[in-house]
């Protein structure tokens, strides 16, 4: 039997009928735990066959797949509409970064419990004078024997209170220029030293920390490369981020078009959307998706030589946001005050989810690196402007 065929048999055996249709993807860890049964099975059928990750070797963990037999996986499970098994920052950030700046024993350690959904992982770059300006980081790591002791805060840690370990952005050189000072390590969220205070927003509670570490200490060989070179892998690591955060690392989900919706809510004349001037809406939004996959599917062809992300990231990362929160405002907008709704039943959960949604594309536009910080690299690395 050939690739697609033994892919689509298998799939159709075992995906659970309730995976394939949209609905929560866990991140590893405690989310794996506490999510769905069929979730949770779902997840390690698909671990044991190595297409948590298909494209990483088979010894980490991965399905060690092509990139040929990859595009087909993803179009199998878009054909039945199966939903990702896994999803968060293991497999989108620090799992790729591994792979391309880690030693064979630490692939080994970190990549395996990421592939299986056995660890929940968090980012620790922002501080509190360091955002856009990210290599301006001051939470410090001094070699003491064989450890590092870590001292310092991290701001905006997401989902920090749940995770297992923390990929974080260290100065252990503060004589060094601003750039070549920081070095790039791991740890376990157990460590002693560390505490994590939840952030309150105007909206409430959110899953947004402040991590806190007080004479953490750390292996040295948690150390991801060479002492210094920490801004080389984090930026790398960004562009994973900014990829993943623009839409351009490949989903699987069908998703309602913004043309059914229309249609749903605003309703047909002649087979068209009743309303021209949202029609004329409908039809730009979707040919701006339209225009950005086909962009995405053709620099994924042209890197031939590396697969590994380039500066399009930020051009991917400004795009993909910004059209995000131009389809979703749309979205509400059809919806009328249907598209209002926050709890109660006369809304339905698509409807929840709707305005929730469009109110997180606003996040997206600034987690990751700013649009207006995306616009300075376009500016500077992509169009070759002067500073
Ligand atoms: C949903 C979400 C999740 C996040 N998760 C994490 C996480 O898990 N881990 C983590 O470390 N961080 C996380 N962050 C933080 C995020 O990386 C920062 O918020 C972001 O980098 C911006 O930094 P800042 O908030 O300090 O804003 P600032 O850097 O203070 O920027 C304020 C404003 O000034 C503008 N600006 C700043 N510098 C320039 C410039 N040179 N040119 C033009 N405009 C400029 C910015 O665009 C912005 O509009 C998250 C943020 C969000 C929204």
């Amino acid at each position: 039997m050939g690739f697609r065929e033994d892919t689509r048999t298998w799939l159709e055996e075992n995906c659970p009928q309730s995976m394939r249709r949209q609905g929560p993807v866990p991140s590893g860890g405690i989310t794996v735990t506490n999510a769905q049964p069929d979730a949770r099975e779902w997840l390690t059928r698909m671990a044991e066959r190595g297409w948590t990750v298909p494209t990483w070797p088979k010894e980490y963990g991965g399905g060690g797949l092509s990139a040929d037999e990859y595009r087909i996986l993803a179009q199998e499970m878009r054909r039945i509409n199966a939903r990702e098994p896994i999803s968060g920052h293991g497999t989108t950030m620090i799992g790729p970064a591994v792979l391309e700046f880690g030693t064979e024993e630490q692939c080994l350690e970190y990549l395996p419990p990421i592939a299986s959904g056995e660890i929940k992982w968090c980012q620790g770059y922002s501080e509190p004078g360091a955002g856009s300006d990210l290599a301006n980081v001051q939470m410090r790591a001094v070699v003491d024997g064989d450890d590092y002791i870590i001292n310092g805060s991290k701001l905006w840690t997401s989902g920090a209170s749940e995770a297992d370990w923390i990929f974080c952005l260290v100065r252990t050189d503060p004589d060094a220029s601003k750039h070549e000072g920081i070095s790039f390590i791991v740890f376990d969220m157990k460590s002693p030293g560390i505490s994590i205070t939840q952030i309150d927003l105007i909206s409430g509670p959110s899953d947004f920390c402040q991590t806190f570490c007080d004479d953490v200490r750390v292996p040295r060989r948690h150390l991801i490369s060479k002492p210094g070179n920490g801004w080389t892998v984090g930026k790398r690591l960004l562009q994973y981020e900014r990829t993943s955060i623009g839409g351009a690392s490949g989903g699987h989900q069908k998703v309602t078009t913004i043309d059914e919706h229309a249609r749903n809510y605003i309703g047909v004349a002649d087979g068209k959307i009743r309303d021209p001037s949202y029609r004329d809406r409908v039809l730009r939004v979707s040919m701006d998706d339209a225009a950005y996959q086909l962009t995405v599917r053709r620099t994924a062809e042209e890197a031939t030589t590396s697969k590994a992300p380039t500066f399009m990231s930020s051009f991917f990362k400004l795009y993909g946001t910004e059209q995000n929160k131009l389809r979703t405002e749309l979205l509400v907008s059809l919806m009328g005050t249907q598209g209002f709704g926050w709890t109660g039943d006369q809304f339905t959960p698509g409807e929840l989810g709707a305005t929730r949604g469009w109110l997180r594309t606003k996040a997206n536009t600034i987690e990751g690196g700013t649009s207006e910080v995306m616009l300075n690299i376009i500016a500077k690395r992509i169009l070759g402007l002067p500073d």
